[in-house]
């Protein structure tokens, strides 16, 4: 019956930039996502804690925009949020703007565990990091040299088509034997943001929800079209409300009322009963699941 399903991010990949290399690497990336999620799942273990793992693994791998190889902002500086929620309690737990967070999924989940609160932003959540004895790293250490070839031609007008990494996100949702639902997203943002700036992955309702009376959603696209959708909590009502199922209430949020506005992206939801559905309106999302029947599958295009 558990169900994990993860994405790497939504975007416009460029033909030239899909070698055969590049699509395996990221194929194998989200296989290592799911299968981390998928062993605290066959164990008997909670959503929450396989949607975790799953985000951390992808958070770890450079070729992800979150954690380390995180686009950067115009500033050259790398500024990371990410949220997380379960759904038998309706608990969150979200950080943005962290700078020295090697784990922002980590830290979101600290805010919602230890904390009283569900939001902490900048220098306060830095500041809370260190308190629970997380250990600072250097901005640097996010920074990968791709990254930095993205953001200087993303800062050249004349590079004109630059696209691929605009976006990017990282996101895992889950049900587990228990019939719990968790929701898990964490982002280094848009290449080229103004520092600052924050997107729809740390906003509950907007980039991350989860409730088991519907589904959990983990979004990726342009940031600025999703939290004015609440693309998360929409997906929700929609089943909640409206008796829709999981595949229709996403397609009709993705590809309907999100492509009116111009938002491109894409989402991955889990239902209570371990449907699937992953939609996405750009022209690839780096996306992977394992359904209720132990079925793995990855896709990028
Ligand atoms: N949604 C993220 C943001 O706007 C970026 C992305 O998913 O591509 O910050």
């Amino acid at each position: 019956m558990p169900a994990i399903a993860v994405h790497g991010g939504a975007g416009d990949i460029p033909p030239a930039e899909l070698t055969p290399e590049r699509e395996a690497a990221y194929r194998t990336g989200l296989e290592q996502a799911l299968r981390a999620g998928q062993r605290i799942l066959e164990a008997g273990g909670p959503s929450l804690d396989a949607v975790v793992a799953a985000v951390q693994v992808l958070e770890d791998n450079p070729l992800f925009n979150a954690g380390r190889g995180a686009v950067i902002a115009a500033n050259g500086i790398c500024e990371l949020d990410a949220s997380l929620m379960e759904g038998r309690d309706l608990r969150a737990g979200a950080v943005t703007g962290l700078r020295h967070v090697k784990s922002p999924i980590g830290l979101a989940r600290l805010v919602m565990d230890v904390s009283p609160h569900v939001m902490l932003s900048g220098q306060g959540a830095e500041e809370f990091a260190l308190e629970q004895g997380l250990e600072p790293v250097a901005n640097r250490y996010f920074v990968t040299e791709r990254r930095q070839r993205e953001l200087a031609a993303a800062l050249d007008a004349s590079a004109g088509s630059f696209r691929e990494s605009l976006m990017g996100t990282v996101g895992a949702v889950a049900l587990d034997a228990a019939g719990d639902l968790a929701a898990a997203t964490s982002t280094g943002g848009m290449t080229a943001k103004r520092w600052g700036r924050v997107g729809d992955s740390p906003v509950i309702g907007a980039g991350t929800y989860a409730a088991n009376d519907c589904c959990a959603v983990s979004a990726t696209g342009h940031g600025e079209y999703f939290i004015r959708a609440t693309v998360a909590h929409e997906i929700a009502s929609l089943i909640r409300y409206a008796g829709k199922s999981v595949r229709e209430a996403a397609d009709i949020v993705v590809h309907g009322q999100l492509q009116q506005m111009g938002g491109e992206g894409g989402v991955i939801v889990v239902g209570r009963d371990g449907t699937l559905a992953l939609p996405f309106n750009s022209r690839g999302m780096l996306r992977g699941s394992i359904d209720a029947q132990g079925r793995m599958t990855t896709g990028i295009l």
